[in-house]
């Protein structure tokens, strides 16, 4: 699946059904949960409720029947993953699922919506009353250049700064991947961005430190303003732009490294870390981050995809202790910058030793798994 995205140009009134409509999927999408809570309602079920909502409720029914099912699908969705928490034993909370209050979206599948033969306009048909809306910009993208058929989903987005338009389209990406013959670990830095097994370092993107002062002032211009005043809509709506900011940095430059990292190995193995424990933080920095590094690994396990080399994670255990030369284990703090090894002297920074044994680990378990790497990328993914 490759996704377009546009954002929208239209009027208040046309802003202001987006709103109603996506009102409308979380109105959807509690109900379906609350029937979920109170009869265990199945899938199909919850599929066959979705009329029944839109026969009780006049404004269920103006939203497109496949879009009132894909409101469905995410409650379901989030029930699913309950139910696999559950079944997997998971420590901690199960995410029993939740009402939600700040849905930002509507997606519609292959109909309820046209686009124009010149590709710039795309128009809601449905009962929502959202009509024709322009695509703003990218003239480097065309749409229109696919057949309609291949897209599947269209989705309306609210963001800080607007209204977005994503359309997915069912196409193949395949890149002819030239072999370098190089295989490659990857640390996540605690000073820089990432460590090499050849000892190359990316530093921080320039990006993050700016942006931590910027959020730190938005959020306590933020908590200066009294509730419910308009001072405070507009901090807050300043606010969501920063991160907005942030998101777009963030996704930029993690995509750009991946890229990269991938076009020019042909193996690469990573430390398969719990970033979600790692992101509760407290420490603005050190979120910004972590946040960067998981949507980083997205990409590289994306560009793994793309063209067709392994990316494979492996297991934390002893990867920054262990000694890269002669295996022993050598114990050292988080501030312990250097590994020094008593037994065969090797002095290597530590991020570039944790990367070599990562390499090594997964070079090991590569060579046990014969037939593809089908494998590796599902843990990566
Ligand atoms: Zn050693």
């Amino acid at each position: 699946m490759l996704i377009y995205e546009y954002k929208v140009a239209g009027t208040t009134t046309q802003y202001a059904a987006i709103d109603e409509a996506i009102r409308v999927v979380q109105f959807i999408r509690n109900k379906c949960v609350r029937k979920w809570m109170d009869d265990h309602a199945t899938k199909h079920d919850l599929q066959v409720y979705c009329a029944v909502l839109a026969r009780e409720y006049s404004f269920a029914s103006s939203l497109n029947s496949q879009a009132r099912q894909a409101s469905a699908d995410r409650a379901w969705f989030a029930i699913a993953r309950f139910y696999a928490n559950c079944k997997e034993k998971k420590l901690g909370k199960k995410g029993y699922p939740q009402f939600q209050h700040d849905n930002r979206s509507v997606e519609y599948k292959t109909t309820g919506w046209k686009l124009s033969v010149d590709g710039k306009h795309i128009t809601f048909t449905d009962g929502c009353g959202i009509g024709r809306l322009r695509f703003v910009g990218n003239k480097k993208q065309t749409i229109a250049t696919f057949p309609l058929k291949q897209i599947k989903r269209v989705r309306l987005l609210k963001r800080a700064d607007g209204y977005y338009c994503q359309l997915s389209v069912k196409a193949e990406r395949k890149v002819e991947h030239v072999a370098s013959g190089t295989a490659i670990g990857i640390d996540v830095g605690l000073t820089s961005f990432l460590t090499d097994s050849e000892g190359n370092m990316i530093a921080n993107p320039r990006y993050s430190r700016k942006a931590e002062k910027k959020l730190k002032r938005l959020h306590r211009r933020l908590s200066r303003k009294k509730k419910g005043s308009q001072n405070r809509k507009k901090a807050r709506k300043a606010l969501a732009k920063g991160y907005l900011k942030v998101q777009r940095q963030r996704e930029d430059f993690a995509r750009k490294q991946a890229n990269a990292l991938v076009s020019s190995h042909d193996l690469i193995a990573y430390e398969h870390l719990h970033i979600r424990n790692m992101v509760r933080n407290r420490h603005l920095a050190k979120s910004i981050h972590d946040v960067g590094w998981g949507i980083f690994l997205h990409w590289l396990a994306y560009y793994g995809m793309v063209h067709a080399i392994p990316i494979i994670a492996v297991p934390p255990q002893y990867t920054s202790q262990q000694c890269s030369d002669c295996d022993t284990i050598v114990k050292k703090s988080l501030s312990m910058r250097t590994h020094m090894c008593p037994n065969c002297g090797l002095v290597m920074d530590r991020d570039h030793n944790a990367a070599r044994n990562i390499l090594e680990k997964a070079l090991s378990s590569h060579r046990g798994c014969t037939g593809g790497h089908s494998e590796t990328d599902r843990l990566a993914l």
